[in-house]
């Protein structure tokens, strides 16, 4: 179990972030929740003092290197030292590569390769002087294998696992875990959002939605809850896990077995 440790999260205001940020302020570690939603980060602010945990909300959009500096100096400032930087901020735009606009790619990959990478820049030397450090990474399944119109994102996705690789050699020695998650279909906002457009255009259901689209694709015909990842990512940072690195784990439902 992970208990009173230091842990930064990107993209930390919903879904995925959120969950495993609440999860493990629950568990007594101090959570440093940043992203560029403020009016939702206002609300996990109010969460974590109702609650009374220790943590913070801090504004950060991963795409600016200071704001991304920032994050991990309040981090250190405030509690003195960062156990596990969790790189999980994404967002999701689907169309054929011909109509794709070049800014929306670079963007793109600004915010799920870059960003992990500059975050990864100004972690190691505090995480390689402590001798300690866990650093997630969130991939997905679209790291994996191609999906029509999800250039940009396959393309950062396929991205972060090489650098997961790469950082992960270069901690192996300094007590650092640097691993990356494939999920397949989680149901969070960013998910929701693309079948409840898919809904309207076919005039259709949510559910019957995901039962024409997600069910065909997925063997275990249902969405993953973001519970299952934030119990793996827990697992990730934990001690029993300081044997892992460098690996791209993948909870997909059954997706890439087919
Ligand atoms: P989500 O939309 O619920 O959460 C993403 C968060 O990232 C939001 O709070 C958003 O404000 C934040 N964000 C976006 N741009 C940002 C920026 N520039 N700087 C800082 N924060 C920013 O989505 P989610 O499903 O929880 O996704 C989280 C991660 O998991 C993403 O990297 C996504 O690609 C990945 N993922 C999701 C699924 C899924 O099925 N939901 C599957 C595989 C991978």
């Amino acid at each position: 179990m992970v208990k009173n440790k230091v842990i930064l999260i990107t993209g930390a205001a919903s879904g995925i972030g959120l969950r495993v940020g609440e999860e493990f302020a629950k568990k007594g570690n101090k959570v440093v929740f940043t992203d560029v939603n403020k009016e939702k980060l206002q609300d996990v602010e109010e969460w974590l003092k109702s609650k009374q945990f220790e943590g913070m909300t801090v504004y950060c959009d991963v795409t600016n290197e200071d704001e991304l500096v920032r994050a991990i100096d309040t981090t250190t400032n405030q509690y003195g030292r960062l156990d596990v930087l969790i790189n999980n901020a994404g967002i999701q735009h689907v169309s054929p590569i011909e109509d794709f606009p070049t800014e929306q790619f670079e963007r793109m990959t600004k915010i799920m390769l870059v960003a992990p990478f500059v975050a990864i820049k100004h972690a190691f030397p505090i995480m390689k002087k402590q001798e300690h450090g866990r650093i997630i990474n969130m991939a997905s399944i679209n790291g994996l294998v191609g999906f029509a119109g999800k250039s940009a994102y396959n393309s950062a996705k396929h991205g972060v696992i090489g650098l997961t690789k790469v950082a992960a050699l270069e901690g192996a020695d300094h007590g650092v875990t640097v691993n990356a998650i494939c999920p397949g279909y989680v149901d969070t906002p960013l998910v929701r959002n693309q079948l409840e457009d898919l809904a309207r255009t076919r005039n259709v259901s949510l559910e019957s939605v995901i039962e024409e689209v997600i069910y065909p694709l997925v063997p275990q015909k249902r969405l993953l809850d973001v519970q299952e990842i934030a119990d793996y990512m827990m697992f990730l940072a934990s001690d029993q896990a300081k044997g892992i690195t460098g690996q791209a784990t993948v909870i997909d439902g059954g997706y890439t077995a087919q």
